[in-house]
């Protein structure tokens, strides 16, 4: 399941190699995709027809969600300036501080995968939206499992509003960031993993950071020490980082790939997700797994208190 670094590899991906163009045609065939058109047959041309003749002029990513900054092309103006017919004092809210930029929100969940094809490359199955675009090339969305979703919104900074900082930025913040992590009373792993406290930290990197901060996941973050709490915010940063530079875990299973469908190597750098039985890379004691909010987690007991 992709995390932050797996999405933003995307998101670097989508900025490189699709910003400027417009999409000129979409065909949308998965309706669980588009199911915030809709949940009947008239989602898919819904979709299609909000989608069809928006031009990418930017990039955009919160945790696990990524965005393409979209408008209508050059007689409307450059993102974030609403024409005089649209502004109203309801939508001059306190909470609206960023500028209004239209977007076309990508949340790949369990199994999305964004994926960059010219026309004539063989539909992958699952295929479920293909969008055409003027530089001779497609972006499709591709998902097994049909938990993604692909939407247009006039503010994702708004409409993504329930969702925490992102990790990576909100971690060099060290002594807030283990401020906030300290007045929580669940598992530190699980506080790591609520998308409310902070965004983009999924199953494999919450285990990969406790490791590396020393910390046992399962003890309570209330009672974690000054210390341990700070040693989470570095290594918060410093495994997300790495991760990113890496660009990303891919599993056996494969369900995360790049645009070109390669897959990332921060996988060789895991010291404990997914290595039960196996010796710790740091002291030899075998790796063992417990459940943390209903997730297997992985942990050394000598290295992590
Ligand atoms: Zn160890």
């Amino acid at each position: 399941m992709p995390e932050g670094p797996e999405v933003e590899t995307v998101r670097r991906d989508l900025e490189k190699l699709v910003v400027g163009s417009t999409i000129t045609a979409v065909r949308a065939t998965g309706r669980r995709s588009v199911r915030r058109y809709g949940d009947g047959p008239s989602a898919l041309a819904a979709f299609e027809s909000d989608v069809t003749g928006l031009r990418i002029v930017g990039t955009g990513r919160l945790g696990k969600y990524v965005w393409l900054q979209v408008d209508r092309g050059p007689e409307s103006g450059p993102p974030g300036q609403e024409s005089p017919a649209q502004e109203s004092p309801a939508q001059e809210s306190p909470a609206q501080e960023s500028p209004v930029i239209s977007a076309l929100v990508i949340h790949l969940r369990m199994s999305g995968q964004v994926r960059w094809h010219v026309p004539s490359d063989e539909l992958a199955l699952h295929t479920h939206i293909v969008m055409v675009l003027d530089n001779g090339h497609e972006l499709r969305f591709v998902d097994p499992r049909t938990f993604g979703e692909v939407w247009r919104t006039d503010d994702p900074i708004r409409e993504l509003a329930h969702i925490g900082p992102d990790a990576v930025i909100a971690a060099t913040d060290a002594r807030t960031f283990s401020a906030a992590l300290r007045a929580r009373r669940s598992p530190t792993k699980a506080v790591l993993l609520d998308q409310g406290f902070v965004a983009g930290i999924g199953n494999i990197y919450s285990d990969e950071i406790c490791f590396a901060a020393g910390v046992r996941p399962t003890k309570r973050a209330n009672e974690l020490t000054k210390p341990q709490a700070a040693r989470i915010a570095t290594h918060t940063q410093a495994v997300l980082t790495n991760a990113i530079e890496r660009r990303g875990s891919s599993l056996k299973d494969r369900q995360y790939v790049d645009l070109l469908g390669e897959g990332g190597l921060a996988s060789a750098a895991h010291h404990v997700y997914d290595r039960l039985g196996q010796p710790c890379l740091i002291c030899g004691t075998s790796i063992e797994r417990t459940k943390i909010a209903g997730r297997s987690s992985y942990f050394c007991r000598k290295c992590q208190r």
